[in-house]
C-alpha cells in the first residue's frame, strides 16, 4: 500500500517483543506470537476487530478477541506499532518499529489512509519549533480532506437548488 521502503533494524519485531515482554516479567506465548507475526506480515493500517476476524478466518480460533485487544496495546508499549489517526471513528494501528517516519492525508469520505512523506515539511517544522527554543525529534501530521478517487466519483444529479 505505500513505496516508503523499510528501516534496517537489527532485531526482527518478534524479538524485540520478546525482548519487551521479559522487561514486564510476561512471556511471549504461542497466541501472542500469532498476533505478532499476523501484524508484520504485511504493512497494513489495521483495526483491532479486522485482525481479530482474519485470524479466525485463517482459523487460529485459539486466539480470543480479548488476547487480540490486549496483545496490541503491549505491541504498542513495546514500541511496535502506534495508533494512527481515526477516519469513521475507528482507532487504526500501524508498524512503527522498522518503518520510516511519514505522514498521512486522511479521506473524510471513504475513510482511507495514504502516507507520504516529505523532507521540507520537516524541515519547516524544526524551524518554526526551534525559534522557540524547542528541540523536535518527531513529529505526526494528519492531512483530512477527499482523495483523488472520492474526486473522481460521479457527481449526483443536480437538485433544484443547484439550478437556482
Ligand atoms: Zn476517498
Ligand atoms: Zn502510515
Amino acid at each position: 500500500m505505500s513505496d516508503l521502503g523499510a528501516v534496517s533494524v537489527s532485531a526482527t519485531p518478534k524479538e524485540k517483543f520478546r525482548e519487551y515482554l521479559t522487561t514486564q516479567k510476561q512471556r511471549l506465548t504461542t497466541p501472542r506470537e500469532i498476533v505478532v507475526d499476523e501484524v508484520f506480515d504485511n504493512h497494513e493500517h489495521f483495526d483491532a476487530d479486522e485482525l481479530a476476524i482474519r485470524l479466525q478466518g485463517k482459523g487460529k480460533k485459539r486466539v480470543s478477541r480479548s488476547t487480540v485487544y490486549r496483545t496490541i496495546e503491549l505491541m504498542e508499549e513495546a514500541g511496535l506499532i502506534r495508533k494512527v489517526a481515526r477516519p469513521n471513528g475507528k482507532e487504526i494501528w500501524e508498524h512503527d518499529y522498522g518503518y520510516p517516519q511519514h505522514d498521512h492525508m486522511i479521506c473524510k469520505k471513504c475513510g482511507t489512509l495514504e502516507e507520504f512523506h516529505n523532507d521540507e515539511i520537516k524541515s519547516i517544522l524544526k524551524t518554526v519549533t526551534g525559534a522557540q527554543g524547542f528541540l523536535m525529534d518527531g513529529h505526526r501530521l494528519e492531512v483530512f480532506g477527499v482523495c483523488a478517487k472520492c474526486r473522481r466519483a460521479p457527481k449526483r444529479k443536480h437538485n433544484k437548488l443547484d439550478m437556482i
